[in-house]
């Protein structure tokens, strides 16, 4: 192992740094390289979406421990899918890693990644979140809730999604808008619960009962409802998380929704190896590690998530917010359902 991380810092500043938006885990620490040439380098190149703080010291971890050097390119996840299915099989890439569902099904549907058996990551990641041929694993669980200001909102009058389509929430709720992915996965999944008309009398009920026009951030709609513009929203906790952070007096209360029916509607950051990878088997150690016990608990708390591995429990101050009734319907739903989803929210008016 050593000599694989001495080498790669030698590598580094000569072919490694050659693409200006691909960035690497470094080692740690500085080593005489002895007999190089006995083994060659090990990389494994990775397309990621997630934030490169929440993400880089992980690959750095995997690097120091492994020997595996991490390689990644950081854009949006159309452009990375895009690019994917551009480079076919010329593609670098052995990982995808991005966020919700509903972008890693669409991924799979383009054929872009492969299905991966491993008992390892069969036990890590339980199979509601995981694609229908393991071509896809949850690596980090993101609940979308309610959050309410108390001045007021009385909890006691809170319960469901559904429930936010009552008329008298009237000029009382924000949503954010309905292109972003995370809404489209939740009304897909209120699709497959309740069925087309059902879902259409709830998203219509939403869209009466907006007290302005849907934000384009779930942090606008959390300050909307901290500043008295509604009352009441639809958001990914950790957003609130971030705002706790920085205030743990901060007015706006997390409510988990659907406690007694169907459970808080979750979704998942998540990676798969692709289809055309040159080192499937690289892409895969990164995953199965990614998932593993030693690293899901530093990868939610990055972010304010939740482990997806059962066995680790959340961590920092996520933990205040106490153990919540989760959806358990596989989440490969929210991609299969998706264009559904779109064209329910276009009918119904919810931008
Ligand atoms: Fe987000």
């Amino acid at each position: 192992m050593k000599k694989l991380i001495a080498l790669c810092a030698v590598l580094m500043l000569t072919a490694c740094g050659q693409q200006a938006d691909t960035q690497s885990s470094a080692p740690s620490e500085t080593e005489t390289a002895p007999n190089a040439s006995a083994s060659e380098p090990q990389t494994v190149v990775v397309y990621s979406s997630r934030q490169p703080h929440l993400i880089e010291p992980l690959f750095e971890r995997f690097t120091e421990e492994t020997g595996i050097r991490v390689e990644f390119s950081n854009d949006n996840e159309a452009a990375l899918i895009e690019r994917l299915a551009a480079e076919d099989d010329n593609t670098p890439a052995d990982v995808l890693i991005t966020v919700d569902a509903g972008n890693l099904w669409q991924a799979g549907e383009r054929g872009l990644l492969q299905p991966i058996d491993s008992a390892a990551l069969n036990g890590s990641v339980p199979a509601s979140l995981r694609g229908t041929d393991n071509e896809w694993f949850g690596l980090s669980l993101r609940a979308r809730s309610m959050v309410y200001h108390p001045d007021r909102v009385d909890p006691a009058e809170l319960s469901t999604y559904e429930d936010l389509a009552d008329p008298r929430w009237e000029g009382r709720l924000c949503l954010r808008t309905s292109r972003k992915v995370y809404n489209q996965s939740l009304v897909a999944m209120l699709i497959e619960h309740h069925g087309t008309e059902r879902t259409e009398e709830i998203v219509s009920g939403w869209v009466s009962n907006l007290a302005t026009t849907p934000f384009s951030s779930d942090t606008l709609l959390i300050e909307a409802v901290e500043a008295g513009q509604c009352d009441v929203g639809i958001v990914n906790t950790y957003y609130l998380g971030r705002k706790m952070a920085d205030d743990e007096n901060y007015p706006v209360i997390l409510f988990w929704a659907n406690q007694d029916s169907t459970g808080v509607h979750v979704n998942v950051s998540g990676a798969g190896v692709t289809t055309h990878a040159p080192n499937p088997e690289l892409g895969q150690t990164l995953i199965e590690w990614l998932a593993s016990d030693t690293a899901q608990g530093e990868f939610a708390e990055r972010n304010l998530e939740f482990p997806v591995n059962p066995t680790v429990e959340a961590q920092g101050l996520v933990r205040k917010w106490g153990a919540f009734e989760q959806d358990q319907t596989p989440l490969s739903i929210a991609g299969q359902r998706q264009a559904e989803a779109v064209r329910l929210m276009d009918r119904v008016g919810y931008r």
